[in-house]
């Protein structure tokens, strides 16, 4: 056989992809939970890439933000958050603390620190928030990742931990990052499959932190919020994995968040253009970019729950006859509308919307929903005041702009008029589109 059919035929044969979220590493008992799973989960290679330690990111970004406003206290206070969240998991999982892993952790603590230190040299026309934001946020899943290494080996776990930024290269889109796959499938292929060759033991690990890459200039970059989801279906796609899990703290996709109906269901099966559809209209439960590759490649998409690991979960899979079990609610909460008019009062024509959208492309602003009317066009967007803010400014040069806060979105698959009366109830609706399958409304 070619080597590259071999390569092939052993992967198809055996690798495996997990990836587990924050909230599945956010205690010493979240850790030592995931390893557990880690050991019962069979002797194949299986390829696992972890996030940020529970709401880490969130506490980078404080970080980040006090260090871009020259705040030393705040900097202090926020970088001390993080320090003691780390170590106190660290001390409650290892019992000897000349363990190598606290210097490894403290190692990286001192990176970021010497990054943030410059921040009274802080220049930002230099590199822009962008970049800023990358080379602090990333430590999150430096970070976890070595702390769940250390803890596998020490559980007798054979893992090998990957810097993932050797082996996922994108372009230099910082903060929302574009994936060579090309070089990324080289890479990975160059390393993976040789190291399970290596450590042929069974139940081996190679370990490796999501939601992170390399440029070609060598800079690290981030894939986008919530994006170690897709770190992993890239994984899956270059490895041409059998199967990807993702591990989350709900049973698998329900057809609504639970915590806003409390009837709501696991679907049990999924095919892969409905869960591309549910994720593009913003179910927070799975990654946009994840399931295209998936798909492209069938390979499976398991969605599980770490608390209930025995249970099935949610697989994602090439259904041709799926049957509707039943409508499906996406909320988008922290929405904002806004609508755009000529300042002549003239109608909205095709100039106006192509240079509309070329703007909002400039600004990286994603449009959720559109509307046009005669003198009007309106868009709902997510409220993020580092992109919206500007982007409403420029806007006013030339339009007459004005816009609608604390909005949420909802969109029902599947609609039925049930379905419909259970989100808008006594709302003020703002906006409404309807298509064959999915009802999509912005609600006050
Ligand atoms: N840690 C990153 C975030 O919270 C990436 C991820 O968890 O998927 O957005
Ligand atoms: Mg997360």
């Amino acid at each position: 056989m070619k080597p590259v059919f071999l390569f092939r035929y052993f992967c198809r044969m055996y690798i495996n992809v997990f990836k587990f979220g924050g909230a599945s590493v956010n205690s010493a008992a979240g850790i030592k939970n995931v390893a557990e799973i880690l050991k019962k989960s069979g002797s194949g290679p299986l390829l696992v890439v972890v996030s940020a330690m529970g709401k880490t990111t969130n506490a980078l970004e404080e970080l980040l933000k006090n260090y871009l406003e020259n705040d030393p206290l705040a900097v202090v206070e926020s970088y001390g958050k993080l320090w003691n969240f780390h170590f106190s998991i660290l001390e409650a999982l290892f019992a000897d603390i000349n363990h190598p892993v606290f210097g490894e952790v403290d190692s990286l603590f001192n990176q970021l620190r010497g990054y943030i230190r410059k921040g009274h040299l802080y220049t930002p026309s230099l590199h822009g928030y962008d970049f800023e934001y990358d080379q602090v946020v990333s430590y999150g899943e430096l970070i976890s990742s070595s702390i769940l290494h250390h803890y596998l080996v020490s559980r007798g776990c054979p893992s090998g931990l990957f810097d993932v930024r050797d082996l996922i290269r994108t372009d230099s889109t910082f903060r929302d990052a574009r994936v060579d796959w090309e070089v990324s499938g080289k890479l990975i292929q160059k390393a993976i499959p040789g190291y399970f060759l290596d450590h042929p033991e069974p139940g081996t690990i190679a370990l490796t932190q999501g939601f992170i890459g390399r440029d070609a200039e060598g800079n690290t970059t981030t894939l986008g919020r919530e994006g170690s989801d897709f770190s992993a279906a890239i994984f899956a796609w270059c490895l041409h994995a059998r199967e990807m899990t993702i591990w989350k703290d709900v049973p698998g996709v329900m057809n609504a968040d639970p915590k806003l109906m409390p009837d709501a269901v696991c679907l049990k099966k999924l095919p892969y253009l409905e869960a591309i559809e549910m994720a593009y209209y913003g179910a927070s439960v799975i990654h946009p970019k994840t399931i295209k590759p998936l798909q492209n490649a069938n390979i499976v998409l398991k969605v599980r729950s770490f608390l209930y690991p025995e249970q099935e979960g949610t697989s994602v899979e090439n259904i041709r006859e799926w049957k509707i079990p039943t409508p499906i609610f996406i909320r988008k909460q922290n929405q904002m509308l806004i609508s755009i008019s000529p300042r002549d009062f003239s109608f909205i024509l095709e100039e106006n919307l192509s240079e509309i959208f070329r703007i909002l492309a400039s600004f990286r602003v994603k449009v959720n929903v559109m509307q046009n009317s005669a003198i009007s066009f309106s868009i709902c967007v997510d409220n993020d005041p580092q992109k919206v803010g500007p982007l409403i400014d420029y806007l006013k040069k030339d339009y007459e702009t004005r816009y609608n806060e604390g909005l949420d979105l909802f969109t029902i698959r599947h609609y039925t008029n049930d379905a419909i009366h259970r989100v808008v109830a006594k709302r003020k609706i703002m906006m409404e589109l309807r298509s064959r399958n999915t009802l999509q409304v912005v609600v006050k």
